[in-house]
C-alpha cells in the first residue's frame, strides 16, 4: 500500500484539491510546502523573511529554508503512517536532499510504498485557473470563481468569512512561476520516472474524475 505521496504538477494542475480530499480519506497529513512558507511569513520567522521575496517573484525559495521547514514536519509523530508532499520537492537537488532526509528519518518507508503522481494538464489551461484561484484563510478551503464558485458571493460555504487571493497568483507573477516550474521542477518527472515510481494522471478533467484516476492510480 501507497504511504508517502510526492504530487508533482504546475502551479493551478489542482494538486492541492486533491491532496486535501486524499489526505481526509486515508488519515495522512497533507504538507503543503507553499502554506508552510506563507505561515513563516504570516509569523515573520527568520525562514519567513528569507522566503517572502522569492514567492513574491515567482521564484524557488533556497533550499536551505525549505530543507528545514519540511524536514521539521515530516519527523513530526502524524507522519509516522505516510504523508502527503505538495510543493515538495521542486527541484533535482531538492529530490536528492529529500532521499537524505528518508534516509535519516524516525519513519522508514520502502520504495513500494513511495510513489510520485505527475498531474498532466496543458499550460494555457493554467493561468485562467490561478487568477481565479481564491482561498478561505480561515479553513483553507479552495474555490475558483469560475469552475467552483462559493455560493455566497466571494464567501467561504463552510466559514462564510471573505475569501482571499494569493499574492502569486496574478498574471505577471504566474507567467514567471510556470518558467520556474518548466526549468527546476520538470526534470523531475525523469529522476522518479527512472527509480521507478512516477505515475502519470490527466488533471485536466473535473475534480472528481481526477480523484477517480488518483485512487486507480494508487490502487494499482
Ligand atoms: P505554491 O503554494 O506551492 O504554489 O508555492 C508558492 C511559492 O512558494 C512558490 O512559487 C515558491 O516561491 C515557494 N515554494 C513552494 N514550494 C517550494 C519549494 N519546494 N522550493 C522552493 N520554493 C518553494
Amino acid at each position: 500500500m501507497k504511504k508517502v505521496f510526492i504530487f508533482l504538477g504546475p502551479p493551478g494542475c489542482g494538486k492541492g484539491t486533491q491532496t486535501d480530499v486524499l489526505s481526509k480519506e486515508l488519515n495522512i497529513p497533507h504538507v503543503d510546502t507553499g502554506s508552510l512558507l506563507r505561515e513563516n511569513i504570516k509569523n515573520e520567522t527568520e525562514f519567513g523573511k528569507i522566503a517572502k521575496g522569492f514567492i513574491d517573484k515567482g521564484q524557488l525559495v533556497p533550499i536551505e529554508v525549505v530543507q528545514s521547514v519540511i524536514n521539521e514536519r515530516i519527523s513530526r509523530p502524524d507522519c509516522k503512517d505516510g504523508y502527503i508532499l505538495d510543493g515538495f520537492p521542486r527541484s533535482i537537488e531538492q529530490a536528492q536532499a529529500l532521499k537524505n532526509m528518508w534516509e535519516n528519518s524516525p519513519f522508514k518507508f520502502s520504495k513500494d510504498e513511495k510513489v510520485a503522481i505527475y498531474f498532466d494538464i496543458p499550460t494555457d489551461v493554467l493561468v485562467e485557473r490561478l487568477v481565479n484561484r481564491r482561498s478561505c484563510p480561515k479553513c483553507g478551503k479552495i474555490y475558483n470563481l469560475k469552475s467552483s464558485a462559493p455560493k455566497n458571493d466571494g464567501k467561504c460555504d463552510i466559514c462564510n468569512v471573505e475569501l482571499v487571493q494569493r499574492k502569486d497568483d496574478t498574471k505577471e507573477t504566474a507567467v514567471l512561476r510556470f518558467e520556474t516550474y518548466n526549468n527546476e521542477t520538470k526534470p523531475l518527472l525523469d529522476f522518479y520516472k527512472k527509480d521507478g515510481i512516477l505515475v502519470q494522471i490527466n488533471a485536466n478533467q473535473s475534480i472528481e474524475a481526477v480523484y477517480n484516476e488518483l485512487k486507480n492510480a494508487i490502487n494499482d
